[in-house]
């Protein structure tokens, strides 16, 4: 299911714009899907998909041109595991023209609804276990679980906020305000926008580690933090 993509500047493949009507997921590395709509169209579209598509979908979306690019290539369902993850590689290559000129650009993403992954399958799991958890078991229940509110509220993941983190902090000399990325993931029930503020920046960028437990961080305010919150 939807997370853990691997979400990383792919191999630079440059591929021509095909202007197609609605955001859908293309799995072709023949050509860029470009649709001309405003953001809130955009999101429903988004809306739409992430009910019936296996595989996620990226996008740059320009709130200047009113316009979404996708940037997402690579697009898969991991099975192994017993999980199903979406994993895609953004790719913006080719655009760098048009991105240049931009005040504004939004990652967008969505986290589709895996009918094959419910609450029942993960309060099965965990009352299957026994008293004495194996470890690997416990280690499934919990992703399960973690699974399960991905689902229900499209949270980003903890690889998308590696993701920006990695993107910020290699940008660290940009300030704030001239920083033009934003980053957005929708789920069933809306939009979140998601940040790394300059606390985070500056801890990450005196050599701290994003690790298992950066979503986590975002719960505490004392620590440097990401900022989650539902904006759609
Ligand atoms: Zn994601």
């Amino acid at each position: 299911m939807p997370h853990d993509e691997f979400v990383f500047i792919g191999k630079g493949i440059n591929r021509p714009l095909r202007e197609v009507p609605s955001l859908v997921v293309n799995t072709s590395l023949a050509y860029r899907n470009v649709t001309h709509k405003d953001e809130e169209a955009g999101v429903y579209d988004l809306h739409q998909l992430l009910k019936f598509s296996a595989l996620e979908e990226e996008y740059f979306y320009l709130p200047k041109e009113k316009t979404w690019y996708e940037t997402g290539t690579h697009e898969k369902a991991d099975t192994s595991n017993n999980f199903v993850e979406g994993q895609c590689i953004s790719d913006p290559t080719g655009l760098e023209n048009i991105l240049v000129k931009q005040p504004q650009i939004i990652d967008y993403h969505f986290h589709p609804l895996n009918p094959e992954l419910t609450r029942k399958d993960a309060e099965d799991l965990v009352n299957q276990l026994g008293s004495i958890i194996p470890q690997e078991q416990y280690d499934l229940a919990v992703r399960k679980f973690m699974q399960f509110d991905y689902i229900i509220f499209g949270a980003p993941s903890t690889v998308d906020i590696k993701k920006i983190i990695r993107n910020r902090v290699e940008n660290a000399d940009t300030p704030e305000d001239e920083y033009v990325f934003q980053y957005k993931v929708t789920g069933l029930y809306g939009t979140f926008s998601y940040k790394v503020n300059a606390n985070a920046v500056q801890y990450f960028v005196q050599g701290g580690q994003p690790c298992q437990s950066v979503r986590q961080m975002s719960g505490h305010q004392s620590l440097p933090c990401v900022h989650e919150f539902p904006v759609i």
